[in-house]
């Protein structure tokens, strides 16, 4: 009942009772007392009974309202300490049927609304914080992408972040290629020894995996019951989510797998907000990377690629003690048939050599353009012999190959190649592509459409020295080494005496400099073999006038390394090889065959390469005019310390001039 109404009825019945009592009490007193005695005792049964009431009222009003109203404040004082603690089930238990009791609910229910607001608040902000986590793991994602290259990589960072993401157990993803969505890759995050292979995860995507790439939607299971083979990690339940690039290159299938208490959509929502911003990121990368390393015409590997690939391919041979095979390739006559059928028809032939090569190998091998009609392979762990076989086939494939013209027209191309195994050719990486040069120029030389070896240059420039110095070779005191140079130096009327003269000069400069007697021996000696390797040089780029090419540039560049080839054999050489081998490096280090720098070039070389140099300027060459002394001396000058040692430069340039003033005195 309301406080109101019960007031109303208790103070009806306060007033009933009071005035019914106290006119009794009046009639009683008026019986037995006097007049004024009556009316004084009228009077204090009135105040008394007034008291009473007020007594009644009061006891009346604590128990109603005052302790009912104590109550709801000392649980409300609770209820707000447990809410700051997020507990809302604390409630005011006050039952007095009235307005009290209403207001003890009104104080409940707004704890119930209270609590609803509460959980809707809880619940944005965990999808917020579920945004801004999945933004914050794409921005590192990014940051990854951009500072890694090897795309497994970045895409095992991606595995492990969709992981950590969802807290799930594993991750893992199909990579496809192409519009014919061929399966290029598996991977997840589970550590295992042997990583599944293509054809395990193909089967995978038979089912409802298949249908899900089909459909291109989203698969979210909670409650998985198949039976998995042991070692196979179960899957309780996943999301598979199919994620596409926008240019159409690339897709994928994401999934995770196993989460505490099954995935919600929040979860699907999460994990495409990060896995497609991310996936599109990685495609671009993808693209971009494969467009940095890839010929724009041919599609194959480009030049810097092949460097990186060649660098890894020595490493890894010489970790594991591996071989491997380089073959050069060039197109024949290939600049008259530019100029014959025109470009377009060129590239079009080009296009077409580089399919007929990327056929013919295995995917193992690395195909690259090496320069304009140049291609150039690594055929990894194999030998010389197979790498002839491969590129017989391919100089095959592209003999019987119909080109067209732009009228139709059928042509015929031949390729010419050179074959260099390392290590047997060559142990560095310069040096090797010098020895495959070698062998497509020896192939050129031949008549084209032909396979070299660099052993076939060996073989030549061996079957190239005289018989007469093959004998003085032999000697084991070469006492009649100046037969050889005057062998070396009739293969060209332009070196005649050369190697003599370069002999004495540096024998001059030795004695300048107090070398001691050995060294001046060798340094004779190999003043007088320095050219040696010109016996492996083809007689025409030797005498040729005007300007050499750049392969014949690279044959006259290789003769240091003949004459290691041709000396080798022979007794005694040891200590005059180094001058032999490295009179052409330069003090810069932009020299050849090593690249050696200052010091490191022997010195005997660096004095041989100051004295050839100079003898050479005052010659006759076919190439250029004779250079006067005063030039030559003032090539030497400007040439200190970037070709030539400074201080040797000097000391000769000095030893030049004392002669010069003693012969004009
Ligand atoms: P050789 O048998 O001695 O190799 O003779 P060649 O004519 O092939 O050799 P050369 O090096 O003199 O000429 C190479 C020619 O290759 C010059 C150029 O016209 C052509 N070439 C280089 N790059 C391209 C290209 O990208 N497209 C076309 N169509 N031709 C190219
Ligand atoms: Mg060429
Ligand atoms: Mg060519």
């Amino acid at each position: 009942m309301k406080i109101k109404k019960k007031f109303n009825i208790i103070t009806l019945i306060i007033i009933a009772v009071t005035v019914s009592t106290q006119y009794a009490f009046y009639h009683l007193a008026m019986r037995w007392f006097e007049g004024k005695t009556a009316l004084i005792l009228c009077l204090v049964s009135c105040i008394s009974l007034a008291v009473i009431a007020l007594l009644f009222i009061r006891s009346y009003v604590t128990k109603k309202i005052v302790l009912p109203l104590k109550n709801i404040h000392a649980d409300s004082l609770s209820m707000i300490t447990e809410i700051s603690k997020g507990n809302f089930n604390n409630k005011i238990a006050v039952k007095t049927g009235d307005e009290i009791e209403e207001l003890a609910d009104n104080f409940n229910k707004m704890v119930s609304v209270l609590q609803g607001r509460a959980a809707m608040l809880k619940e944005a902000s965990e999808k917020e914080q579920h945004v801004i986590r999945a933004l914050a793991m794409l921005a590192e994602m990014m940051g990854f992408i951009t500072s890694e290259v090897k795309f497994e990589s970045i895409l095992q960072t991606f595995l492990e972040m969709t992981r950590s993401l969802l807290k799930v157990e594993h991750s893992g993803i199909f990579i496809f290629e192409g519009e014919s969505k061929e399966l290029k890759l598996f991977k997840t995050t589970i550590k295992s020894n042997a990583p599944a292979s293509l054809d395990c995860a193909n089967a995978m995507l038979t089912g409802p995996l298949g249908e899900a790439i089909k459909t291109s939607s989203a698969l979210r299971i909670n409650e998985v019951t198949a039976e998995f083979p042991s070692g196979h990690p179960a899957v309780k339940n996943f999301i598979a989510l199919p994620l596409f690039s926008s240019n159409n290159k690339m897709s994928a299938l994401l999934i995770t797998v196993n989460k505490n208490g099954g995935f919600t959509p929040d979860d699907e929502d999460t994990l495409f907000n990060f896995a497609f911003q991310a996936f599109q990121a990685l495609v671009l990368h993808e693209e971009i990377a494969r467009l940095a390393v890839t010929d724009g015409l041919t599609g194959l590997n480009n030049h810097r690629a092949f460097q990186e690939k060649l660098s890894e391919e020595i490493n890894r041979a010489e970790r594991y003690f591996k071989l491997f095979s380089l073959i050069m390739l060039d197109i024949d006559h290939f600049k008259s048939f530019n100029d014959t059928y025109g470009h377009q028809t060129g590239d079009r032939a080009l296009k077409a050599i580089s399919k007929i090569i990327r056929d013919e190998l295995r995917t193992v091998d690395f195909p690259a353009r090496y320069g304009g009609e140049e291609f150039i392979i690594i055929l990894p762990e194999t030998e010389c012999e197979g790498a002839v076989i491969v590129a017989e086939r391919i100089r095959n494939a592209v003999a019987e190959h119909p080109f067209t013209s732009e009228g139709g027209e059928r042509l015929l191309l031949t390729i010419s190649s050179g074959v260099a195994c390392y290590p047997d050719a060559a142990a560095s990486k310069e040096d090797l592509i010098k020895k495959a040069d070698q062998a497509l120029y020896l192939a050129k030389d031949r008549g084209r459409n032909t396979v070299c070896t660099y052993q076939d240059t060996i073989a030549e420039a061996i079957k190239e020295i005289p018989e007469e110095i093959d004998g003085i070779l032999k000697d084991p005191e070469l006492k009649d080494i100046e037969k050889i140079a005057k062998g070396i130096d009739s293969k060209s009327h332009y070196t005649k005496g050369h190697s003599i003269e370069v002999a004495a000069y540096a024998v001059m400069l030795g004695k300048y400099l107090h070398l001691e007697q050995p060294q001046m021996e060798s340094l004779r000696i190999a003043g007088i073999l320095h050219d040696l390797g010109n016996i492996g040089i083809p007689e025409h780029i030797l005498n040729k006038p005007g300007q050499l090419t750049q392969e014949e540039k690279s044959i006259i560049q290789g003769h240091p390394g003949l004459a290691e080839m041709v000396l080798i054999k022979y007794p005694l050489i040891e200590t005059i090889l180094p001058a032999i081998l490295y009179h052409h490096e330069r003090f810069d280090g932009k020299g050849y065959p090593l690249g050696l720098k200052g010091g490191e070039i022997p010195l005997l070389a660096r004095l041989l390469s100051i004295v050839e140099a100079y003898q050479a300027m005052i010659s006759p060459r076919p190439q250029r005019r004779r250079k006067t002394k005063e030039e030559a001396v003032a090539e030497l000058r400007k040439g200190a310390g970037s070709q030539f040692d400074p201080e040797i430069a000097n000391a000769f340039i000095k030893l030049l001039e004392e002669r010069n003033a003693g012969s004009e005195q």
